[in-house]
């Protein structure tokens, strides 16, 4: 089998689940927004998947976003630590970052802006910060922040689901905290939720971004 056939059949199956998981919860499978994440991945996948449809990609380290982003025209997405050295160039092949967590970042990001950025506000589900994200207090400072922005537009929530526990408790609680932060920031409406292993549950508590690597590409 050809990488081509191998990657489309994969990207059928996830296409399939995320329009089923949809469909299971009364959602418009076109609510969700599949990014491919690309990590770790050459080039030639990228190429593949721009052929099947795909047009939004993620990456998690700034180096080889921006390496990708040069080769490829598309819609990139970072969903990585955000390392404030590395704030400079990510906003110069970036357009939607899903990780802000701290305001010092976004003090930096104003300064380096080149193009209006979409930016998720990561969320910690389990208190620590062990995937990243911040605890809710610190969320809603930041939004105001981002909020206040002539150019930068607060898209809505992301979080990663903690290792070991239940995604679909996980997911819940994450709901709940995005209908809390939508009444005093009505239109950051988007959420960010759900890879490989979860993508299904985080659909059915309202994912809008879902951002899928190893299904669609194989494992790393
Ligand atoms: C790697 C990564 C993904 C994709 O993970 P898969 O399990 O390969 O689908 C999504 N979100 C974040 C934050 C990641 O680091």
């Amino acid at each position: 089998m050809t990488r081509h056939n191998e990657i489309e059949q994969k990207l059928t199956e996830v296409r399939e689940r995320i329009a089923a998981s949809a469909k299971a919860t009364g959602r418009d499978p076109k609510e969700i927004l599949l990014i491919a994440v690309t990590k770790t991945f050459p080039l030639s996948d990228i190429e593949i998947l721009k052929d099947l449809g795909i047009s939004d990609f993620g990456e998690n380290r700034d180096a080889d976003g921006a390496q990708k982003a040069a080769a490829v025209p598309a819609n990139w997405h970072f969903q990585g630590q955000i390392q404030s050295n590395k704030i400079k160039s990510l906003c110069t092949w970036s357009h939607v970052v899903h990780s802000l967590d701290d305001a010092r970042h976004f003090a930096l990001i104003e300064k380096s802006t080149v193009h209006p950025l979409e930016i998720f506000l990561q969320v910690s589900l389990d208190g620590a910060d062990n995937r990243g994200g911040s605890d809710t207090e610190t969320l809603y400072t930041l939004a105001s922040l981002v909020q206040a922005s002539p150019v930068h537009h607060l898209a809505g929530l992301m979080a990663v689901a903690p290792l070991g526990k239940n995604p679909t408790d996980s997911f819940s609680k994450l709901a709940e905290i995005h209908r809390g932060f939508i009444r005093e920031f009505p239109r950051a409406t988007s959420l960010s939720a759900g890879m490989s292993g979860d993508y299904e549950e985080a659909i059915m508590h309202g994912a809008t971004h879902c951002r899928i690597g190893s299904s669609i590409l194989g494992s790393r």
